[in-house]
This record gives structure tokens, C-alpha cells and sequence, in this order.
């Protein structure tokens, strides 16, 4: 391989004998096609005439004269399928297609990344199977439906838990069978070398566009960059765009579930150790056997028990920082943004306002410029919240 892929001791390339020649393959094609001029157009073609972009940087300005600072958000709820999960899939989609494959896998939990990836595989004429844990297919009944419409085939995964860390173990094993005609679309910073450090280059278009708007509309840098972290792609895209400016604060806010005390959190970073997750060296949750925990949070994308290596690397080094809020705390944070700018966020996203809101509350950072990373729209969440919030619907 032509680089380790490591960021400080973390990532790495951790996977079966097998799947290396399917690693290096990839690895070869991402650092030649980046480069690439009709890559590089085509890509810039599809991202804004197939996705929406580029997204708005929004002041919200009745939040802001609400908490005393200037916050923006970063609109990637605006983009299609309602989400930036969609900038990924059409990044490897169309790399997929330029490496000569005729078939995507993915995985997929909640069902945002299944559907980013059959909506861009029926764009590019690619067929799609998409990994589900068997329990994930009962939830997720409606997002079943949508991949299906786009032309992906469900397969539900029913080993172990049957939730999303069974399924990324179950297309693993399917893609070392098929690894002449098929690549693997992996929907977030995870896994082996190149795929975190590709995923960030699909991604960090939102932090290219987000400096380029704050310096428009405010004439500097903000104080304070917020996102949430799941397996940690939206974030390091918004972060990327600011990690040589070190007077820019970032922050990445996790699922701390029913509380960071109890055993029902998301919270990767904040109460996770060392360990190695679907191929590579990262933080995880696992209690004292090594065993991967269950995690639990009111919203599905943050819910998955490792994050991304570079995150882990940035937490240890200090140049960013993660905290986590509660379901609750991110319920309250929706209903505020839904009563006063008239947005409606995906739950995910909900958690990074919610912690701009404690941020902005505190007196040392009063009139503070913050940028929140708006990752998804809340359409998807309204079943969750009507149950919530005891409304019937
Ligand atoms: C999937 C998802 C996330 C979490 O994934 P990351 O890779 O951490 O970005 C966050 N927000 C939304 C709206 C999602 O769909």
C-alpha cells in the first residue's frame, strides 16, 4: 500500500488476508481519480445539479438574539435524499463507476446511508444490495421501501444482534466474494485505510463552502465550529475545512443517550478505550472482555458503538473536543429550533444544537461567531418525536 493510513497511532488497516487486494485496488483508484480533472468535474457535476449544491450558510438570527451569540447553520438538511450522507455516495458511486464496477454494497442502521447509496447506484446504472440487520428492516419498514423504489435489493442480516454492527460484518464477508465486480460503499469515517481518509475528501466540501460563506458574510473565521459525531463523517467534513486554524474551536457532540452515567449512550469518545472495529484501530464501546457494546439513542445515525479513527486522533491531541447531550436535551433543542427559525432538524443534528445552545449560554462566550453543522432534516424523525413528545399523529 502506498500510504498507512494512520493518524497518530489510530487507523490502520486491520481486515482478513483477503480483502487486501480489494484495500490496495481502492486505495490506488481514490489517490489517482481525486487528482483527476474529468473526476474531479464530474463529481462537481452530480454534487450540485443531482444533490443541491452548494448548501446555505444560514444566520439564524432569531436563535441568536435568543442566546446572545451569531449562530450559523450549515444547511445539509436542504440537500436530496436529506442529508449529507448523499456527498459520500456520490463520491464512491461515481468512483465505483470509474473503476470499472458494476456493483455497490453498503450497510445500513437506521436507513439514511441505504438510501443515499440506491438513490445514486439507479443515477449512475450501478446495481445496489443493501445489508440490513433483520430488526433494522422491521423498524425501518418506510426506508425499506424507498431503497427498494430506487432498485437496491434489502438483505436482511439475521445473525448476532441484527442491528448495524452485524450488517458491516455480513457485507464484509459478502464483499470478499465478489470483489471483481463490486465495491464497497461504506457511509461514514470508519473502517480500513483508504476509507476514512476518502470519506473526508467527499465530505469536506461542507467545510470548504462553510469558510468560504463565513468569510464572506462576517469577514473572519467563527470562534466555534459544532457537529455531531456518529461514526464521525459530517463532522470531519465541516471540521476539515478548519483544522490548520487553530484559533477555531471545534466540537463534536455525541449521543449520551438516557444519560452518560447509564449503560443507554451513544458515547463513543467521552467513556469508550482503544480497540479494533470493523478494520481499524479507533475508541470504541466495549466492556473489560473486549466485547462490543449495545448503544442506545433517540436518534439511529449516532448510534453505533465506534467513530471514525481521526476523530480519536483529534480528541487525544486536543484540537477538538466532544461532548455529549441526552435524548432529552436534544429533544428541547428541536423544538426550539422548529419554533424559532422554522427549521425542522434531523434528531442527529438536533444534538450539535443542542450543545450551541449550552455553549452559547455560558457568559465567556457571549457574542461568540459558532457555526453548527445542520446534518439532516428531521422529516425522517416524526414518528420518534410524535411518540416523544405524546402527540398522536
Ligand atoms: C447518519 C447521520 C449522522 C451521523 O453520521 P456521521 O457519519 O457521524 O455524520 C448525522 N446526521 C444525520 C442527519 C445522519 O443521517
Amino acid at each position: 500500500m502506498k500510504y498507512d493510513g494512520k493518524f497518530g497511532k489510530y487507523g490502520g488497516v486491520f481486515v482478513p488476508e483477503l480483502l487486501i487486494p480489494a484495500i490496495e485496488e481502492l486505495e490506488e483508484a481514490f489517490y489517482k481519480f481525486k487528482n483527476d480533472e474529468k473526476f474531479m468535474k464530474d463529481l462537481k457535476f452530480y454534487l450540485n445539479e443531482f444533490a443541491g449544491r452548494p448548501t446555505g450558510l444560514y444566520y439564524a438570527e432569531n436563535l441568536s438574539k435568543e442566546l446572545g451569540c451569531k449562530i450559523y447553520l450549515k444547511r445539509e438538511d436542504m440537500l436530496h435524499t436529506g442529508a449529507h450522507k448523499i456527498n459520500n455516495a456520490i463520491g464512491q458511486g461515481l468512483l465505483a463507476k470509474y473503476m470499472g464496477k458494476t456493483n455497490l454494497i453498503a450497510e445500513t442502521g437506521a436507513g439514511q446511508h441505504g438510501i443515499a447509496t440506491a438513490v445514486i447506484g439507479a443515477k449512475l446504472g450501478l446495481n445496489v444490495k443493501i445489508f440490513m440487520g433483520s430488526k433494522d428492516v422491521e423498524r425501518q419498514k418506510m426506508n425499506v421501501f424507498r431503497m427498494q423504489l430506487s432498485g437496491a435489493e434489502v438483505v436482511p442480516v439475521d445473525i448476532g444482534s441484527q442491528t448495524l454492527k452485524d450488517s458491516i460484518n455480513e457485507a464484509f464477508r459478502y464483499w470478499i466474494s465478489n470483489l471483481d465486480t463490486t465495491h464497497y460503499l461504506i457511509g461514514t469515517t470508519m473502517g480500513p485505510h483508504p476509507y476514512p481518509n476518502m470519506v473526508k475528501f467527499f465530505q469536506s466540501i461542507i467545510g470548504t463552502e462553510a469558510k468560504e460563506q463565513i468569510l464572506n458574510l462576517e469577514g473572519k473565521l467563527p470562534d466555534t465550529v459544532i457537529a455531531c459525531v456518529g461514526g464521525g463523517s459530517n463532522s470531519i467534513g465541516i471540521f476539515s475545512g478548519f483544522l490548520d486554524d487553530e484559533n477555531v474551536d471545534l466540537i463534536g457532540v455525541e449521543a449520551g443517550g438516557e444519560g452518560i452515567d447509564t449503560s443507554k449512550n451513544g458515547a463513543t469518545l467521552t467513556k469508550g478505550t482503544d480497540g479494533i472495529l470493523h478494520g481499524s484501530l479507533s475508541i470504541v464501546l466495549q466492556n473489560n472482555d473486549g466485547q462490543i457494546q449495545e448503544t442506545s439513542s433517540v436518534s439511529a445515525g449516532l448510534d453505533y458503538p465506534g467513530v471514525g479513527p481521526e476523530h480519536a486522533y483529534l480528541k487525544t491531541n486536543g484540537r477538538a473536543q466532544y461532548v455529549p447531550i441526552t435524548n432529552k436535551e436534544a429533544l428541547e433543542a428541536f423544538e426550539l429550533l422548529c419554533k424559532t427559525e422554522g427549521i425542522i432538524p434531523a434528531l442527529e443534528s438536533s444534538h450539535a444544537i443542542a450543545y450551541a445552545i449550552k455553549y452559547a449560554k455560558k457568559e465567556e462566550n457571549k457574542g461568540k461567531i459558532i457555526i453548527v453543522n445542520l446534518s439532516g432534516r428531521g422529516d425522517k424523525d416524526m414518528g420518534i418525536i410524535a411518540k416523544e413528545l405524546g402527540v398522536e399523529v
